[in-house]
């Protein structure tokens, strides 16, 4: 007999989906995971007597798929959900709705740590999230076991004023957010093996020309990728317009800022020269098709892949469910003519490599042997996952969040049997419930 290999875990799964080149699909598969990366992928019946685990996780009754990469979030604002959604466009800047931008550190540290559990226990492994406040960001999702790139969120608009009907670009307080940004590179920059710091200038609305170009500045001294909204609506369009003399992708493009290293969030309303440009560019798109879809918009995500762009998936802190994003993609997709060229395998594949790349990780989206171990099990006794079947199809067009079980990011394990490992989900669920009831008292006085 062949002496015991150790490992840190091995998973078992009925099917593994593996998100390779190949797009293959293991039966009755296991996968041994060592020092964070996956050591062997095969048949169970192989690999099991081959592998003296420490942690054993998973059964035929699971099945197996690469952690999602849900590539676009702001965790605070989940302080707003449920009650703004009906309300119009950009509703945190409404009079009587707390503002994300009166939130202190701890409270935005209590928000994002109820939007990271929500994150990880509906299956992503790698967040991108930014917004202010960028150390309580970084910290919830460090604490949680997530794979995380996060900035400060960077604008020179103020928001309160904005929602009295008065946009005004403040110098100050575009200085003020640059420090912010810097603050948080200088604290986090090399401090987590999980965390990357990114520059998240909020639009090329809410910041002026001067503005962006000193984040450009930014990104080339520090090489760090940037993450922004960019044709997310009409009202930007306009503005930029009028203020520039151009559309908002052109002034990107001007300031140096349109390139590979640029994840643009939404990327909704386009021409066909805006998407050949983001195309050309080498940038990625964080596509976000629900709250898209909840404003009555569908993003050319399509368009924009077919000139070169690179799509990844985001739930923009709405319900926080990848595979929800995933089945609505491809219900927009075809809403706006795709047909069914494009179907499960691809949405899962945005939601995934798509994602990686966008990030710039080459081992992080698929199980494949010598990657980093990012893997999530679903538990396919729920009756939504049977009959069982193999291949995306099932995943993309059945499964759901709540069918997550286990979720590994770097070869921890993060989510075991529906619970997190690393902090405790009642009080989390309760602080974020406190502080979000604190903040619409006081803001329905004001
Ligand atoms: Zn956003």
């Amino acid at each position: 007999m062949t002496p015991q290999i150790a490992c840190d875990i091995l998973l078992r799964a009925g099917a593994a989906v593996l998100g390779d080149d190949t797009g293959g699909v293991l039966r009755d598969a296991a996968i041994a995971v060592d020092a964070g990366r996956i050591l062997d992928i095969g048949p169970h019946d192989v690999l099991a007597p081959r592998y003296a685990p420490r942690r054993r996780i998973g059964s035929a009754a699971h099945i197996a798929l690469p952690g999602l990469v849900n590539t676009h979030n702001h965790t605070p604002l989940a302080l707003v959900r449920g009650r703004v959604e009906d309300r119009g466009f950009a509703p945190a800047y409404l009079a009587g709705v707390p503002q994300g931008d009166a939130l202190s550190a701890e409270e935005a540290y209590l928000l994002a740590r109820l939007g990271v559990y929500e994150l990880l226990r509906f299956g992503t492994t790698t967040l991108v999230d930014f917004y202010r406040h960028p150390e309580a960001l970084a910290r919830a999702a460090a604490e949680a076991g997530l794979r995380g790139f996060i900035g400060g969120r960077i604008m020179d608009v103020d928001t309160t004023r904005l929602g009295h009907g008065e946009r005004r670009h403040d110098p100050a307080l575009g200085r003020a957010m640059l420090a912010e940004t810097e603050t948080f590179l200088a604290g986090w920059t090399g401090r987590h093996p999980l965390i990357t710091p990114a520059l998240g200038p909020h639009a090329a609305d809410t910041c002026s020309p001067a503005l962006l170009a000193e984040v450009a500045a930014l990104a080339r001294a520090t090489g760090l990728g940037v993450h922004t909204h960019l044709h997310q609506s009409p009202g930007e369009v306009e503005v930029v317009q009028a203020r520039d003399g151009c559309r908002p992708v052109e002034l990107f493009d001007r300031l140096g800022l349109l390139g590979p290293r640029l994840l643009a969030g939404h990327c909704i309303w386009m021409q066909p020269d805006d998407i050949a440009r983001v195309g050309a560019s080498g940038a990625a798109v964080a596509h976000a098709p629900i709250g898209n879809a909840a404003h009555g918009a569908i993003a050319p995500a399509l368009a924009l892949e077919a000139a070169g762009a690179c799509i990844s998936l985001c739930t923009d802190t709405k319900s926080g469910d990848m595979f929800e994003a995933m089945r609505c993609a491809v219900q927009v997709a075809r809403i706006r003519g795709a047909g069914f060229g494009f179907g499960a395998a691809d949405a899962l594949r945005w939601a995934t490599r798509g994602g990686a790349t966008a990030l710039g990780l080459d081992d992080v989206g698929a199980l494949i042997p010598g990657w980093r171990a990012d893997i999530v099990l679903l538990d396919a006794t729920m009756p939504n996952l049977r009959p069982l079947s193999d291949g995306p199809g099932l995943i993309v067009h059945s499964a759901n969040g709540g069918n997550v079980d286990y979720v590994v990011v770097d070869g921890a394990l993060v989510l075991d049997a529906g619970r997190p490992c690393r902090f405790d989900a009642t009080e989390v669920i309760a602080a974020a419930q406190a502080v979000t009831e604190r903040l619409w008292q006081q803001a329905e006085r004001t």
